[in-house]
């Protein structure tokens, strides 16, 4: 039996890594749903090529131009949805089997959530679900027995590196420390008083990576890995003192799981997602992932560094937030997307991201995230807060 597949984010870098391998086991996966926002051109394409029997534009005025493309295409059956309350529709359709959630940021705590109260087995890459709402999630995935299984790449290799049987939210007593390593982004090694006038371009070419545009940024300012350290505390129930970040420029190494005996577990391969896709959609077996082998030979040399926290203040504040618990996660992301996304548009500085972030949490007391209509509320607050930061910034 075919597994029914939905893609929430199809259209984006991890959307279209999934499709590869998708492409190479059309034998054990049937696609069910892609969903876009706004790339009508792509997702058609994609259409074409995957034919699911759902499709989902989530931008209106976008959905009906994607309609009228679709009725002169070959593949005019395919039912066309817009809408948010249509990305949780289609994640917990009963012919879904797996859901691969990879929409970029807070649009996809919803679709993802529902997933997860639904059983399904949920492939996490939407990391901001988790740091927004963790408990919420974990305690969804517990209660419904979804299985969920890490993409993105750190927590994907520390999962391959837990013992056998392992389920994400476990405690492993034998596991004592996670390495969770980082490429360090394109301003590893630039001079800390030179970083103000990076512009957008620098920021999102990575050195290893090939990501969507946000990620970029957030590896840039290592906010991804601040981002990483919170999820890799949900999923592997772990005390945030107990994973260390390493700079490991080569990104060959993927992270490590350090062992009572002393063991240390790392999870190595070239830089392609298409790894940890293929991990987790032939898990508990494996299939090819379309991925050239690793050549150790050309590797040669493997450097680790401690992050420099000076350089990087958006990981001293996300240890900040981990450390503060309930609702400090989710204000901490709230205003890194707000702050971002002005970085991209509109003339924030790169060296102004930690500050909004770091204005924005002060402006908030520590309290609990139990219910997730309160989460949806801190999470708008603190948008607004940035924006109104921004505003004094900018004037
Ligand atoms: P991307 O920007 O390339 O793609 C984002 C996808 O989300 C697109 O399909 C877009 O249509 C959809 N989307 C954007 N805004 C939306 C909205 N408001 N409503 C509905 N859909 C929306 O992003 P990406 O690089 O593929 O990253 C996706 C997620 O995976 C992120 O959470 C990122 O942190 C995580 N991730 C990505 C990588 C990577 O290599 N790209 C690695 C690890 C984790
Ligand atoms: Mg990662």
């Amino acid at each position: 039996m075919k597994k029914g597949l939905c893609i929430l984010g199809a259209t984006g870098s991890i959307g279209v890594s999934t499709l590869d391998v998708v492409g190479r086991h059309s034998d054990q996966y049937k696609v069910i749903a892609l969903t876009a926002n706004t790339n009508i051109d792509a997702l058609l394409e994609q259409c074409i090529a995957h034919r699911p029997e759902y499709a989902v534009v989530v931008n209106e005025v976008k959905a009906e131009q994607f309609k009228t493309k679709l009725k002169t295409s070959e593949v005019s059956n395919i039912s066309v949805l817009s809408g948010v309350k249509a990305l949780e529709f289609v994640s917990t359709l009963n012919q879904v089997d797996s859901v691969m959630a990879a929409i970029v940021g807070a649009a996809g705590l919803l679709p993802s959530l529902a997933a997860a109260k639904a059983g399904k087995t949920v492939l996490l890459a939407n990391k901001e679900a988790l740091v927004m709402a963790g408990d919420i999630f974990m305690q969804a995935v517990n209660e419904s027995g979804a299985t969920l299984l890490p993409i993105d790449s750190e927590h994907n290799a520390i999962f391959q590196c837990m013992p056998a049987g392992y389920k994400a939210g476990n405690t492993t007593k034998q596991a004592r420390r996670i390495l969770l390593t980082a490429s360090g982004g394109p301003f590893r090694e630039k001079a800390i008083e030179e970083l103000h006038d990076v512009t957008v371009e620098q920021a999102v070419a990575h050195p290893k990576w090939d990501m969507g545009r946000k990620i970029s940024v957030d590896s840039a300012t290592m906010m991804n890995k601040g981002l990483e350290l919170i999820e890799a505390c949900l999923l592997f129930n772990m005390a945030p003192d107990d994973i260390q970040v390493v700079i490991h420029k080569q990104s060959i190494i993927h992270s490590m799981v350090d062992y009572v005996d002393g063991s240390v577990l790392a999870q190595m391969g070239n830089p392609d997602m298409r790894i940890p896709i293929a991990h987790a959609m032939a898990w508990p077996e494996r299939f090819d992932s379309g991925v050239e082998p690793l050549n150790i030979f050309e590797v040669r040399q493997m450097d680790f560094e401690k992050p420099n926290l000076e350089r990087f203040p958006c990981l001293r504040l996300a240890y900040e937030a981990i450390k503060a618990k309930g609702i400090m996660p989710t204000v901490l992301n709230a205003a890194n997307e707000v702050a971002v996304d002005k970085f991209l548009n509109e003339g924030v500085k790169f060296t102004d991201i930690p500050i909004i972030i770091e204005k924005c949490m002060a402006g908030f007391s520590a309290d609990t995230a139990d219910s997730l209509e309160k989460i949806l509320q801190v999470d708008q607050q603190a948008r607004t807060a940035s924006h109104k930061i921004i505003e004094t910034m900018l004037a």
